[in-house]
């Protein structure tokens, strides 16, 4: 008998989707189809409806919602405490003690229930030093029974055998590490503070943790980035996030000493790509970096592919701080409390919607950038500090440099010249292949991004 072609679809269809579900996948529904997320390895997929059908998935209500934005970030960060004995000079939450009124237990962890409840797929818990937390564990098992995916970040100070052990619960740890050995104050972190983290390392890479290494690149380490790069791969890192200096909290004291040259910044990403590869380290850069990595003119297509975005605050991206205000993003301190939670609040909350529609209202010159819908238009803290005004294009990258200096110079030429004005380019003609950001997905409508933290050495993710 002659088979009607959507009856074994459709049983491979529910097959495949009860597989996924085994197999810990996440999916959640957009109106231009849905969100595959899987832990390990690190997968944030963004597909169309037909792909979601393919697997089994019935038509979903959100489907047919007008809307071009997300339904939730994919990922918040929360400031878990502002505590922190370490005391690093650019300390971007300005961490020291406690501020009054954080999170108790009950309070943080019914914070996870509200976003866990708006559809948030990752939670990034950070501080402060987020290990001074006696109650650090309970929290993070409570990400994980709402079936989110916690991660956390330390500068290692205090790591046990035990914590190493209990850090399982995370889907990974990443480490603080500016410098090694004898560098000269990186990035303001006192002395000794690479044989804390070398030994955090050491004990978690024994406790069997998925471990990476955050590191705020500087005017003084970026020079000796593949230094540190081998360093970290020796003790068996394979993941480094490249970050780029905030001029927030303490990190505003000395920023102008801090940010890289003008020259340091437009050579930093054929710099980590290079250094991916001889240190044979899979590299991310922070959303920050992207205009940097713009500059280079990266296949604009492959960069799509790769899931790779910069600004994404209040959209991708928003944070929650140590007492339970949110904000766009944690760079971002004009967040506030939203009474009826984020599930709630999420579409309309001023504090969110503004800097989520950066690249509607954007600008010159990233109006006419090719990269926009990408980039973002740079770094929305860098703006606030450097201009007093958060939605200006972000004054550090390359091309506003450019287009700023010939506008200054009164110059005709702006518009239409340059590596970024037009289309770009296929290739990059000197960085090779992209680098990739960290959790971000890609713009709704855009199917089948990937955000994997399975790329190659060389391969970069923002
Ligand atoms: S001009 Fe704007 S959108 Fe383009 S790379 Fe620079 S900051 Fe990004
Ligand atoms: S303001 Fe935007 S680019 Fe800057 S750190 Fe936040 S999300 Fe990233």
């Amino acid at each position: 008998m002659r088979q009607t072609s959507a009856g074994p679809r459709a049983v491979r269809g529910t097959w495949l989707r009860r597989l996924l579900g085994g197999l810990g996948v996440r999916v959640r529904f957009e109106s231009f189809g849905g969100i595959v997320a899987l832990e390990r390895p690190p997968l944030l997929a963004f597909v169309d409806q037909a792909f979601l059908r393919r697997l089994g998935f019935r038509e979903h209500p959100r489907w047919g919602e007008a809307r071009s934005t997300l339904s939730a970030p994919t990922e918040v960060h929360m400031t878990l405490t502002r505590a922190c004995p370490v005391g690093c000079r650019g300390c971007y939450v300005d961490a020291a003690e406690p501020a009054p009124g954080e999170l108790s237990t009950a309070a943080a962890c019914a914070v996870l229930d509200d976003l866990a409840a708006a559809g948030v797929l990752h939670v990034a818990m950070g501080g402060g030093e987020s290990y001074v937390r006696p109650d650090l564990f309970d929290i993070a098992s409570h990400a994980r029974q709402l079936g989110m995916v916690p991660n956390v970040t330390t500068s290692g100070l205090g790591m046990t055998q035990d914590l190493a052990r209990r850090s399982r619960v995370f889907g990974q740890v990443n480490v603080s590490v500016d410098g090694l050995a004898g560098w000269d104050d990186s990035a303001g972190r006192p002395r000794g503070s690479w044989e804390v983290a070398e030994r955090a390392l050491e004990l978690l890479r024994r406790a069997r943790v998925r471990t990476g290494v955050n590191c705020v690149v500087t005017r003084q380490n970026v020079e000796r980035l593949d230094e540190l790069a081998r360093a970290v791969r020796r003790l068996g890192v394979r993941e480094v996030e490249f970050l780029r200096i905030k001029p927030t909290g303490r990190g505003t004291t000395d920023y102008g000493r801090r940010v890289l040259t003008r020259e340091q910044a437009r050579g930093v990403y054929p710099r980590i790509l290079a250094l991916a590869r001889s240190a044979r380290i899979r590299p991310r850069i922070d959303c920050s970096f992207l205009p940097m990595a713009c500059h280079h003119a990266p296949d604009l297509g492959r960069m799509k592919l790769l899931g790779m975005l910069g600004c994404e605050a209040g959209h991708h991206l928003a944070s929650v701080d140590s007492v339970g205000r949110v904000h766009a993003c944690s760079f971002l301190e004009d967040g506030r409390t939203l009474p009826r939670g984020l599930a709630a609040e999420w579409d309309a909350a001023d504090a969110l919607v503004d800097y989520r529609h950066y690249r509607d209202r954007a600008p010159e010159p990233c109006a006419s950038c090719a990269y926009l819908s990408i980039c973002g238009g740079g770094c929305r803290a860098v703006s606030r500090f450097l201009t007093g005004d958060p939605f200006r294009p972000d004054p550090e990258c390359p091309r506003v440099e450019d287009w700023s200096a010939a506008r200054a110079q009164g110059s005709r030429a702006v518009a239409g010249s340059g590596p970024l004005l037009g289309d770009p380019p296929d290739q990059c003609a000197e960085a090779g292949d992209p680098v990739v950001p960290p959790h971000h997905g890609r713009q709704p409508g855009e199917p089948r991004a990937s955000d994997s933290g399975d790329t190659e050495p060389g391969e970069i993710v923002v």
